[in-house]
């Protein structure tokens, strides 16, 4: 019946039916696999041996390119039809999931603010992670990373700043982290990557705290590419 009253838009062109329409859809642009610091071709969303530092992710797996297109779809799921398009996001790569593998993995949603997901009523990495777990072997844990401090978006921020931003700005449940001994991978899952400066910020925290080896993981859904301002 809601359907009836409103029905689906296309985002991006307004044709009725789906939230992207099959043509729009064709503009979501899937990344080939590569290496999240490099971003040259790689095995798997695998790091390069080369690239890997001291608090790099062994590999970040993304779905799409983040474009205009991915854009839409994204400040629709976070401001206004979050379930629907959180499900709808979901049915679009569900197949992709097919290719990871999650034994002994636990997933972490990245934490926004307290007061943020009070103001939006949700945290929308939480929403997707809970679709994942549904459809996977994997778990979940909500309560690993805490974002302890507000941030400004990093999306208009320069490299530098963007690491300056996210710096000591997590806060890992020491009660949390003594349980999890049974899992193998950590897999953060977050929406967007660009620097990957947040990543590595959790990355720290959790191998601060960890007195055990632990492979950290990550999967986003779109890869946002990062131009650095020329300077003459
Ligand atoms: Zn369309
Ligand atoms: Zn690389």
């Amino acid at each position: 019946m809601l359907n009836l009253l409103f029905p689906k838009e296309c985002l991006v062109c307004s044709r009725t039916g789906l939230w992207l329409c099959k043509t729009c859809q064709k503009r979501l642009y899937p990344t080939l696999p590569n290496c999240y610091i490099c971003k040259k071709l790689s095995n798997d969303f695998k790091t390069h041996s080369q690239c890997l530092k001291k608090d790099s992710f062994e590999s970040v797996i993304t779905f799409w390119k983040y474009n205009e297109c991915s854009k839409k779809l994204i400040h629709n799921f976070k401001y206004k039809n979050r379930f629907q398009i959180a499900n709808f996001i979901f049915s679009l790569f569900e197949n992709k999931l097919k290719n990871i593998n999650f034994k002994k993995s636990l997933l972490i949603p990245l934490p926004s603010h307290r007061k943020k997901t009070l103001e939006r009523g949700f945290n929308p990495t939480e929403l997707i992670c809970e679709l994942i777990v549904q459809k996977t072997n994997a778990e979940i844990n909500k309560n690993l990373i805490f974002k302890k401090q507000e941030n400004l978006s990093q999306a208009k921020l320069s490299y530098e700043k963007r690491k300056e931003n996210v710096k000591n700005i997590f806060e890992i449940n020491t009660d949390v982290i003594a349980k999890i001994n049974k899992y193998d991978n950590i897999i953060i899952v977050d929406d967007i990557i660009t620097t990957g400066a947040t990543i590595s910020e959790i990355s720290k925290e959790i191998k601060k705290k960890l007195n055990r080896e632990i492979s950290l993981k990550g999967i986003c859904l779109f890869q946002g590419t990062f131009r650095k301002k020329k300077t003459k």
